[in-house]
């Protein structure tokens, strides 16, 4: 019962942007639409036609935080009138040069910055490669010797790693590292893995995130924690199941390789319970955010957490959902006490398009999805006919 409480769920939103939301839900929810809506946007974009303010109304406002960060700072201090939190994003993707590197650091900094000032912006977040070439990521994670060029641009990406976690221990803040494609991940784990060593000795300041969609990564978790007994370091993690699993199981197989995913969704489900259980089961070390839409895994932690006596509000617990989905867990947790965090994306209408494409994707084709907000919304719209409040 707990997450079908949409009074609760959807108490920040008025009526017409509940039936907004349905109606985007619901053309997301057929793959076709998706597809010509995703076609008429990239072209419209690219023709430079004036279509910011209905991207804005329809798709922008129902998944991110503004154009800036004032803008998001609305959204933030809305949420948390209910408790909820937050961390921003600048989501501007696509970066290929040294500069669009150096910029995306820039605004991963001004955001720990806004974060200072604001109690309900708990974390920070970048995406590796938006601090370097994902072709020197794969390159390095394959152990392919470096040019010169290349060598001297890694050392620039470690540069932007350690400046980034430089800023967010001065202010105390912890920062999410992406997880990106398997690819790239071995480079990113280990660029990770060193500077939580540096930066983790009293707190968890740097976060790795691990998908448990792919085969193999509960034994990561193990292998952390001995790390961590060996060299004393907290770790972090954002605990998700994994987002790119089709563009992980096509390259499998067009390039002949098992595929790196679990065998069954059932796989991946029991793969995040077991990987939640074991940081439980080791919260001096571990520091997490649960990064999940799943209600049956949320339900697993906290009654999983209650059995322990893990404190509702204990520091090393908190639950993520993405802005604009789930609003159901979040809402629910942050009224029964817990660390509940929305990841709150901004950027200019137009230079999100990416991040919006990939939450329609994403609601597109999870099994459920958009089914399951577009019965929380008709639900809450008809309590709210036929009661006063
Ligand atoms: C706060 C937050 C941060 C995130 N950060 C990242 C990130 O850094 N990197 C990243 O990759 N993703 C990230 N994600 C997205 C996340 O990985 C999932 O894609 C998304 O949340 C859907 O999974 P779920 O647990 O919410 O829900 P569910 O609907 O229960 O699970 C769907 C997921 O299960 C897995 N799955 C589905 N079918 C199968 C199958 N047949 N076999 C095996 N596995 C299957 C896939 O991972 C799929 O996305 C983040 C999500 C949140 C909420």
């Amino acid at each position: 019962m707990l997450f079908k409480n949409t009074k609760t769920a959807f108490s920040l939103k008025k009526n017409i942007e509940l039936k907004r939301a349905y109606l985007l839900f619901k053309i997301i929810s057929y793959p076709f639409l998706v597809n010509l809506g995703k076609f008429l946007v990239m072209i419209s974009v690219k023709l430079r036609l004036p279509v910011e303010h209905l991207i804005r109304l329809s798709v922008f406002d129902q998944f991110c935080g503004g154009i800036d960060e004032k803008d998001s700072l609305k959204i933030v201090n809305l949420l948390a009138t209910k408790n909820v939190k937050s961390y921003l994003h600048y989501s501007v993707e696509g970066a290929s040069l040294e500069k669009d590197y150096d910029n995306c650091l820039a605004s991963t900094i001004k955001t720990l910055e806004v974060s200072k000032k604001n109690s309900s912006l708990l974390f920070s977040v970048f995406k590796p490669t938006g601090y370097g070439s994902s072709v020197l990521f794969e390159k390095k994670s394959n152990k392919i010797p470096f040019t010169k060029d290349e060598s001297n641009a890694w050392d620039r990406i470690i540069e932007r790693f350690r400046i980034t976690f430089d800023k967010a221990k001065s202010i105390g803040l912890s920062v999410f590292v992406d997880a990106e494609e398997s690819w790239i991940q071995p480079a990113i784990d280990e660029i990770v893995e060193k500077m939580m060593l540096d930066f983790n000795k009293e707190k968890a300041i740097v976060f790795n995130t691990v998908q448990m969609y792919r085969k193999g990564r509960f034994e990561y978790l193990k292998e952390l924690n001995d790390k961590s007994l060996k060299y004393n370091f907290k770790v972090g993690i954002k605990l998700v199941r994994g987002a790119y699993m089709e563009i992980e199981k096509s390259r499998a197989l067009s390039k002949n390789y098992p595929s790196p995913i679990c065998d069954s969704k059932e796989e991946t489900d029991s793969q995040y319970n077991n990987g939640i259980e074991f940081m439980f089961n080791n919260l001096d070390r571990f520091c997490m955010l649960l990064g999940s839409h799943n209600e049956i895994s949320a339900k697993r932690a906290i009654n999983l957490a209650a059995k322990m006596s893990i404190s509702k509000d204990h520091p090393n617990l908190s639950f993520g959902q993405l802005y604009g989905m789930s609003d159901n867990i979040t809402f629910a947790l942050a009224e029964s006490g817990y660390r509940a965090v929305k990841y709150l994306p901004y950027g200019p209408v137009k230079e999100v398009v990416p991040y919006l494409i990939r939450r329609a994707n994403e609601n597109t084709s999870i099994h459920g999805q958009s089914n399951r907000e577009l019965d929380l919304i008709s639900f809450e719209l008809k309590r709210r006919k036929g009661s006063k409040n």
